[in-house]
């Protein structure tokens, strides 16, 4: 993993819960803003790109910590209008990012949903929610709860190359039979495919590994999702660099 120094700025929140049109889900929670594992094809830097804030080698070097967050979540979900919709949970930054060891601001997140027994799914690569297990499970006797892990390769170079400051991949699929071995309903989500690097011809034994791992560790195959429409032409450098 590539060491980067990241700026980690505690700042409090007014808002848990993010209303998001277009997507799958109507509710987004992010305990964190801004994602150290800086993927280069990370949908996140088109944003801030649009936004005129770092996308570059600058993305992932300083980070949002919302210190109050579970708290704020707890008083959003005691008003009586709320009417106990799915949350995504890691949909715009990783909640397993390196910050959590030490804030713990996720595993709060996820004791507040799971005593209100409010749904949600999460979305992750990285190996700490392992530590949650037990949060998870008992969160999944109460309501709908499921984990995507995200292992869009096995291939060393490729990975090195999209995903500088995340876990490698098999440590990710260990952590992911972890889960199941504890109840989870636990997914791998082979995501992005990126065109001209991992839908070449060659990779598709690495793909069809993951699955092959996927299925004997017990775990659920998801679709694989093609990145479109492609990413934006700074992008494109970053992914060819
Ligand atoms: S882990 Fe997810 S949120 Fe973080 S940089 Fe990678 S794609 Fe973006």
């Amino acid at each position: 993993m590539s060491d980067v120094r990241a700026e980690y700025r505690e700042e409090p929140c007014k808002v848990a819960l993010n209303r998001v049109k277009g997507m799958a889900f109507t509710w987004s929670l992010n305990p964190y803003m801004g994602c150290v594992h800086r993927c280069t094809f990370c949908y996140v830097r088109a944003f801030e790109l649009r936004a005129n804030r770092p996308f570059d080698s600058r993305y992932g070097t300083s980070i949002r910590v919302k210190v109050n967050i579970p708290e704020v979540l707890r008083r959003e979900l005691a008003r009586p209008s709320w009417r106990r919709e799915g949350v995504a949970i890691g949909a715009a930054t990783d909640p397993y990012q390196p910050a959590e060891g030490r804030y713990r601001l996720t595993r709060a997140c996820l004791e507040v949903l799971g005593e209100a027994a409010n749904p949600f799914s999460l979305i992750t690569r990285g190996p700490l929610i392992v530590r949650d297990a037990d949060v998870l499970a008992a969160a999944a006797r109460r309501a709908d709860v499921s984990v995507t892990f995200s292992i869009p390769t096995l291939d060393a170079e490729i990975w090195r190359r999209t995903e500088p400051g995340t876990a490698p991949p098999r440590q990710r699929l260990r952590a992911l039979s972890k889960l199941v071995d504890a109840g989870i309903r636990a997914s791998v989500g082979l995501a992005p495919i990126l065109p001209g690097i991992s839908d070449r011809p060659e990779s598709a034994p690495v793909r069809d590994t993951v699955r092959q791992l996927a299925r004997e560790h017990g775990i659920r195959d998801r679709r694989r999702v093609r990145l479109e429409p492609p990413p934006e032409p700074e992008q494109l450098e970053l992914l060819s660099a």
